[in-house]
């Protein structure tokens, strides 16, 4: 797999892709965990209603916490599984049907690579190809040599080493037509 420099934004950008309301509705988890708290304590037989409070605030923050974390997951596998070419809404039902987060382990088990279209048809694209399969328009610059990904703005292929000053004419040219 090319290796780029878009390592130390990837966190970020993978966590921009969460819906608004998903944040929204994790968020409620502490009103549901405080809800919880109040409940217990009124609903406590034992005449004293308050001594158990030292032990369920902490439990409530964290089993809230736990909450939130869970549908952050489930509304990234909604987000993530769409620009991915696959089913949103029946990754997210199996992301929150299947017991003990195992929805969300399979699905990232089992998720497509990352996929993009092409900016000349649409056509949908892997982030490892250097062309369009449909219409031949160049999508990342490849070394005419060892045919690994490099940046547009490279002068040598950080892979075998080989010159690069006219990479984008030379991969048109030379390995354009042949790609496959
Ligand atoms: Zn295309
Ligand atoms: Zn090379």
């Amino acid at each position: 797999m090319p290796v780029r420099n878009e390592t130390s934004t990837r966190f970020i950008d993978e966590v921009r892709i969460i819906s608004q309301w998903t944040y929204v509705v994790a968020f409620l988890s502490y009103p549901v965990a405080a809800a919880a708290v109040v409940f217990t304590t009124l609903t406590d037989k034992s005449g004293d209603h308050f001594h158990k409070l030292p032990v369920l605030v902490p439990l409530a923050i964290m089993g809230g916490t736990a909450l939130a974390c869970y549908i952050l997951l489930i509304g990234y596998v909604n987000s993530d599984a769409g620009r991915r070419g696959m089913s949103r809404l029946g990754w997210t039902l199996l992301a929150i049907f299947i017991p003990h987060a195992l929805g969300i382990v399979l699905y990232f088990v089992l998720r497509k690579p990352l996929t993009s279209n092409c900016p000349q048809c649409t056509a949908v694209v892997e982030p490892s190809f250097g062309f369009c399969p449909r219409c031949q328009c160049r999508l990342n610059a490849t070394c005419p040599q060892c045919r690994r990904s490099v940046h547009a703005a490279d002068k040598f292929c950080p892979y075998c080493g080989r010159g690069l000053g006219a990479v984008a004419n030379e991969g048109v040219n030379n390995e354009g037509r042949s790609a496959p």
